[in-house]
């Protein structure tokens, strides 16, 4: 597959780069490093990232030509698209369909519910993160990594393996992370970037979130929602949400914890963190979503009594 991936990068000339809606570290980090090795191949490659990068992303490194960073998707051919760390192809967003009329689709993640949807699909879930496997990429076309490269994999890691504490967390991705730091990459830098950069909304929003706070089934699980009206009375973004159900699985002997956030009128997104051994991806594939063991996502219709009672129920059965 590495081989069949070497000859696309090797004999095409025009790449699409893309990844999915609600951008994340790794999103934007594997899309960015996979554009600066294009780049050194002196190919020309464009990223199509549907949803706006979120403000703690922006020091990333990525095409400083603002005609090589798009959001809407083109009506051209490219010699490949690469679609990154998308376990289902509807992640890309609305309008996803079309991408096949784009060009032979490569799909490079590592999520466990990958449904395999590209025509080579590199797919390793023992990965930390997509950017890990991007990296090993990297290693056998014999790229210099940059330290353009190496910033958006080192931000990559860091943020899918939640610092370095989730199970992801392997001695790969410290040797990984070990050689983008002898690149020039700053763990202090980056830590401030991501962590300790937030707008004071986000904070705002944050405390009437945890008002929220209920916990079911003898304290194992424990959930929290947000609605729109809150991120509205807090002038908060959807993208400051980010990490806050990390706050939740902080508490002691839960075994899941749940944030519910409001999308549309009578829908909501839901993100599951599992600190036991439930396997949240399996609870999320009930709804049509995916992800990870220990981290997955889904949307759910109904107003917010209905999703909590629904969701509760999957749990169970
Ligand atoms: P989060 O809760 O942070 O949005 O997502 C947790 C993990 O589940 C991430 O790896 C994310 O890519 C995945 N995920 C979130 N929502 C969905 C979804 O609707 N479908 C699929 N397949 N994966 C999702
Ligand atoms: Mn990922």
């Amino acid at each position: 597959m590495l081989r069949q991936i070497k000859d696309r990068i090797e004999k095409g000339n025009r790449f699409l780069i893309t990844t999915h809606i609600d951008l994340d570290g790794d999103a934007v980090g594997s899309c960015f490093s996979l554009y600066w090795a294009l780049v050194s191949y002196k190919k020309e490659a464009f990223v199509y990232l549907k949803d706006r990068i979120p403000y703690k992303y922006r020091f990333l490194p990525g095409p400083k030509d603002p005609r090589y960073l798009i959001n809407t998707l083109p009506g051209e051919r490219f010699d490949t698209v690469f679609v990154l760390d998308c376990g289902d192809f509807h992640r890309v967003g609305q309008g996803y369909e079309n991408l096949k009329n784009n060009g032979f689709i490569v799909s490079i993640d590592h999520h466990s519910t990958n449904s395999g949807f590209g025509d080579i699909n590199l797919v390793d879930e023992d990965a930390s993160s997509t950017a890990e496997i991007v990296y090993d990429l990297f290693r056998y076309l014999g790229i210099d990594i940059s330290y353009e490269m190496a910033i958006n994999i080192y931000t990559a890691i860091l943020t899918d393996t939640g610092s370095f504490r989730y199970e992801n967390t392997t001695s790969k991705a410290f040797t990984i992370c070990g050689h983008l730091t002898r690149i020039g990459v700053r763990p202090s830098f980056i830590a401030t970037m991501v962590y300790e950069s937030h707008p004071k909304e986000r904070f705002i929003l944050l405390g009437k979130v945890l008002n929220t706070l209920e916990t079911h089934k003898d304290g194992k699980i424990a959930m929290a929602h947000i609605t729109r009206d809150m991120c509205n009375d807090s002038d908060a973004l959807e993208e400051f949400t980010d990490g806050f159900v990390e706050y939740i699985k902080e508490i002691d002997g839960i075994d899941i914890a749940i944030l519910i956030r409001q999308t549309e009128d009578k829908r909501y997104k839901l993100s599951m963190r599992s600190k036991g051994d439930v396997d949240v991806a399996s609870i999320c594939r009930i709804f049509g979503g995916g992800g990870h063991k220990k981290a997955a996502g889904c949307h759910i219709n109904g107003d917010i009594g209905t999703v909590k009672s629904m969701v509760l129920e999957a749990i169970k059965g």
